[in-house]
């Protein structure tokens, strides 16, 4: 019996149906994130300190291009990281989390906000995305008490007009999202879900979500009944072809758009350090991908008005070693396209991208592969030697 036959019983034909075999992938996929983040170094950290410095940014809203303010406060990391899920297989956040038993104290966050608070001209940046890596409500996160005065503080800075906050659709109640409302009244509140992937198969094996899209759908109806929702969609996650990628992709998105979600941010998938990606990435069974796929689902998707779709620059934190590329010849020229897209949402500015890689990620697309059954096998084969 092989290591892999010992981990899954097989998955020679791994049809996903048997509730047996698919927890018994899940086993294998957590103790594989188990024994990657395990290899995270201990840091010691000042947690009354924010994780970073407070990065500026842009976004266009109401068809304006404003700065934006991003601030990542320092925790202790997401809850489904940290638990039995052994979090999602391209999230880095965990390697900068101080990730000890005691959680971040109420005192700690309100000093690490307002310090960061202090230094931000909201003149000058009139929009606010407040990260926490993890979600903003979740209690064992966040205590109520300092996410109430958190919210209460931005309250009352007039000069803040739109505010972005994180979560994961299990910690939506219609309790906190209302209490979101009341607090900060007259401010643009977008409060942004992770769902990555339409099928909740693909989203449990390629990216161990953990949530269910009926979950997505219960927590987006609550915040758009009060709020505004914004989607992140994942491009290219572990396992997936670039076609199907590029297809789920669009799928995702116009889902998100039907349940009447205000801003989808799309998200092409990076290489971080200690998870399941770089592994991937280490052991030759991935690459991120192109940015011509990115210009094609932005291309191929159509955008209700009122609502936009936004395209991610890969400044996920900690910083990716590895980012969606081209050649060496033309991905500037489509960073620098997709810059102006983003601030002004015209995709015009793809029209007269052209490049002689064309060619090579049309091959890409056109390319016979194995089944995805198949390809999952190859990959966990080599992967299960990691945990044996
Ligand atoms: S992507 Fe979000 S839910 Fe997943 S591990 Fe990272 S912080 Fe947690
Ligand atoms: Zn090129």
């Amino acid at each position: 019996m092989t290591n892999l036959e010992k981990v899954l019983g097989g998955l020679r034909d791994f049809d996903f149906s048997g509730k047996s075999k698919r927890a018994r992938y899940y086993t294998f996929i957590s103790r594989l994130l188990e024994h990657i983040h395990g290899k995270i170094p201990a840091e010691r950290y000042d947690t009354h300190k924010v994780a970073s410095p407070t990065d500026i940014r842009e976004e266009i809203f109401n068809g304006v291009n404003y700065k934006r303010a991003v601030m990542f406060l320092l925790s202790n990391g997401c809850e489904w990281a940290l638990k039995e899920g052994h979090g999602c297989t391209m999230c880095g956040h965990l390697a900068k989390q101080t990730r000890t038993a005691d959680t971040v104290t109420t005192a700690e966050y309100l000093q690490q906000f307002n310090e960061e608070f202090d230094k931000i001209d909201f003149k000058n940046f009139p929009l606010l995305n407040l990260y926490n890596n993890g979600s903003f409500f979740n209690d064992k996160e966040i205590a109520p008490e300092a996410r109430l005065e958190i919210l209460k503080r931005i309250g009352r800075e007039k000069d803040i007009k739109m505010v972005v906050l994180e979560t994961r659709p299990e910690f939506v109640t219609e309790g906190n999202i209302k209490e979101v409302k009341e607090i900060l009244p007259g401010k643009h509140v977008e409060i942004a879900i992770g769902l990555e992937i339409k099928d909740d198969l693909y989203r449990a094996v390629c990216v161990n979500k953990g949530f269910t899209l009926r979950q997505y759908d219960q927590a987006a109806e609550i915040i758009v009944r009060n709020l505004h929702l914004r989607t992140y969609v994942l491009l290219k996650p572990p396992f997936l072809t670039e076609k199907e990628s590029i297809d789920f992709a669009v799928e995702v998105i116009e889902y998100a758009f039907d349940r009447g979600c205000r801003t989808v941010s799309l998200e092409a998938c990076t290489v971080q350090a200690f998870t399941l990606v770089d592994y991937l990435y280490e052991s030759g069974l991935y690459n991120p991908p192109y940015l011509w796929s990115i210009i094609e689902v932005v291309k191929r998707v159509k955008v209700p008005d009122k609502q936009k779709l936004i395209v991610g620059l890969f400044q996920f934190y900690p910083s990716p070693s590895k980012t969606p590329f081209n050649c060496e010849r033309c991905s500037e020229n489509f960073l620098d396209a997709i810059r102006g897209y983003n601030r002004t949402l015209d995709k015009r500015f793809f029209d007269d991208l052209s490049c002689e890689c064309k060619e090579k990620w049309q091959e890409t697309i056109a390319a016979d592969v194995p089944p995805f059954e198949e390809r999952l096998e190859t990959a966990a084969e080599k992967l299960s030697a990691a945990i044996s």
